[in-house]
């Protein structure tokens, strides 16, 4: 994965690599287009990474559907293919991509000091963030919701966190949802904050917590994993379009990546089915307009 490759061949053609999307298994995502020595205008930032023959993308490592570290070590869900896709067409083959495990309140830190070259982290596109970086997309739109035990009869909603104020909710520092829950709380103290929801989870699983909120299709990922020991309560109660994070104000890149994935809609359709399609209770998105680059 984090091998590196510079020597690129003369030609504009475009290979995929493997056919897998032909029949192939549904549990693993198609290998992705990769452009072989596409050219782009100098002193764009794709012809940098293209250059370079490497990119580095920051993404979540323990979030089941979207960017997960399997037991191989290798990082896998739909955030990791939406990325390889826009690699490909920068010419980067999946090996040529470093991916930088980024918890939720690193995202901006690491597009600013140039770490990586990207994030694809369900990373919510806001007016805040957007003070400090640039997103493309939206390429998914989630929503917030409230994970729970199975056996909870009391935690049923937003709403029911006000008559349960010894209740506690666990959700990740830097996140859009630990702040969005507030209002909600009958008191600041029922808010615990981890640095990841792999471990909101855990402490659900032990007692520690009794609910975990964060965006729907991250909560399903943990329901499926949890062999019948969570369940999602009430409605979702907030819009989340996930976005790709980078450096503030580079529209070409913004541009690009936004053409990349229009033309790529049914590589990105397969890496859904390959990821977070597989987990019960998900819906096939279709890939929403885009906002205007800024
Ligand atoms: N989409 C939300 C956010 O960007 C929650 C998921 C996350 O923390 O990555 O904050």
């Amino acid at each position: 994965m984090q091998l590196r490759r510079t020597a690129l061949v003369a030609t504009l053609s475009v290979i995929a690599l493997t056919a897998a999307a032909c029949g192939g298994d549904s549990d693993s995502a198609a290998e992705p287009s990769v452009a072989e020595a596409p050219e782009f205008e100098a002193g764009t930032t794709m012809a940098e990474i293209a250059e370079r023959g490497t990119i580095t993308i920051g993404t979540k490592f323990d979030q089941p559907g979207f960017g997960l570290e399997n037991l191989e070590g290798e990082i896998e869900g739909f955030d990791v293919e939406v990325a390889k896709i826009i690699a490909g067409a920068l010419g980067i083959a999946p090996e040529d991509i470093e991916w930088e495990f980024t918890p939720s309140a690193v995202r901006e830190e690491v597009i600013e000091r140039g770490e990586v070259d990207m994030v694809v982290a369900t990373y919510t596109i806001n007016d805040a963030r957007k003070e400090r970086i640039s997103f493309a997309g939206p390429y998914y739109q989630a929503g917030q919701q409230i994970m729970v035990a199975s056996d909870d009869e009391d935690i049923t909603g937003p709403d029911s966190l006000m008559d349960n104020p010894d209740a506690k909710i666990c959700s990740v520092t830097g996140s859009t949802p630990s702040e969005q829950i507030r209002p909600y709380l009958a008191s600041p103290d029922q808010l615990v904050l981890f640095e990841g929801y792999e471990q909101c989870a855990d402490a659900l699983s032990n007692g520690q917590v009794d609910a975990v909120t964060t965006d729907n299709v991250i909560l399903l990922g943990f329901v499926s994993e949890s062999d019948g020991e969570f369940k999602l309560v009430g409605e979702q109660f907030t819009e989340e379009p996930y976005g790709i994070g980078i450096p503030k104000g580079d529209v070409e890149f913004c541009e690009f990546i936004h053409e990349t994935l229009r033309d790529n809609e049914e590589a990105y359709l397969e890496a859904w089915e390959s990821t977070a399609g597989q987990i019960e209770g998900t819906q096939t998105p279709e890939l929403p307009e885009f906002d205007e680059c800024a």
